[in-house]
């Protein structure tokens, strides 16, 4: 294809030393092939190549996708197929939602420039990171959004701020190309996640390790019968749940959450006369 140079390798495989990561891109639900297709051709004109499909309509592999890509095999090549938004993001520490409409949440809303600066510290960092498109009929459920740590809203007319999927990807990884020297020189920041940590040792929570904790105080709270009614119980939980996302949690304070809540189910059994559970903490993956 003219203006490709099929010599050229993407950035993150030049050989050398290990590169620093990449923004994993998620689709949910993404309805149309073509829009796959030049998602894909969008992330590789960037150079980036984790694609992530949640449930996509049509399925998977598809030919429209690769119709559309034009010849960006290796993100086509590598795409992964997930059954849920969160095993989609499960190993990743720092999560960006997108969407056009503002949400009624506390949840901080960054344009894609900061957002790009924010994941090229997360990179030279170590850490994972990534960012949620929603299908395009619909966009991203509140249910979606909760599991992020931020809204990423590209900035448009008021009154027309809805993009095409392929071409909200584009201008977020675009951003995030630009950003590569963004913040590289500042003296004082550090390569180590954990010097950045309030506990020392420790390391950002991934998506995973939270979505396990809360699960667990979900089940206790609703045992508990702090959950009702039921009909406020999603809400309630979104409520939570934004709560521990918004904490920016360390994998150590995560099993301290756990023991706070076996501690306070095993003294609740014990006083209804039931046998403490004895679970022990959920460990989180070694790094
Ligand atoms: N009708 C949907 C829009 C879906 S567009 C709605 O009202 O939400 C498909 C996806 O593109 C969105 O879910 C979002 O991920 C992304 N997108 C579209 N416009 C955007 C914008 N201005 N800023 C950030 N993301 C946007």
């Amino acid at each position: 294809m003219s203006g490709t140079d099929r010599q050229q390798q993407p950035p993150h495989s030049q050989p050398g030393p290990p590169s620093p990561r990449q923004p994993a891109i998620v689709l949910v639900e993404p309805q149309l092939g073509e829009n796959i297709g030049t998602t894909a051709r969008a992330m590789y004109n960037c150079g980036l190549t984790d694609l992530r499909l949640v449930r996509p309509r049509d399925g998977w592999p598809n030919p429209r996708a690769e119709a559309a890509a034009s010849g960006a095999d290796p993100v086509l090549e590598s795409v992964r197929l997930f059954d849920s938004v969160s095993e989609a993001v499960g190993d990743l520490t720092r999560i960006y939602a997108t969407s056009a409409r503002s949400r009624d949440m506390v949840k901080p809303v960054v344009p894609p420039r900061l957002a790009a600066a924010e994941m090229r510290a997360c990179s030279r960092r170590g850490e994972t990171f990534g960012v949620l498109f929603g299908p395009e009929r619909t966009g991203l459920t509140n249910d979606h959004v909760v599991l992020a740590d931020a809204l990423l809203a590209v900035p448009l007319n008021p009154a027309f701020s809805s993009l095409n999927l392929a071409q909200a990807v584009l201008l977020i990884s675009y951003e995030w190309m630009l950003a590569k020297d963004i913040g590289k020189e500042t003296p004082q920041e550090s390569t180590d996640p954990r010097s950045e940590l309030p506990v020392a040792g420790s390391w950002p929570a991934t998506a995973a390790e939270v979505d396990n904790f809360l699960q667990r105080m979900e089940a206790e709270l609703i045992d508990a019968g702090f959950l009702y009614p039921e009909v406020k119980r999603p809400i309630m939980l979104r409520n939570l749940r934004n709560i521990f996302r918004r904490a920016r949690l360390t994998d150590q304070e995560v099993r301290t959450l756990h023991g706070v809540v076996r501690s306070l189910s095993g003294r609740r059994n014990r006083r209804q006369g039931a046998p403490d559970a004895g679970e022990s903490d959920a460990s989180p993956k070694s790094r």
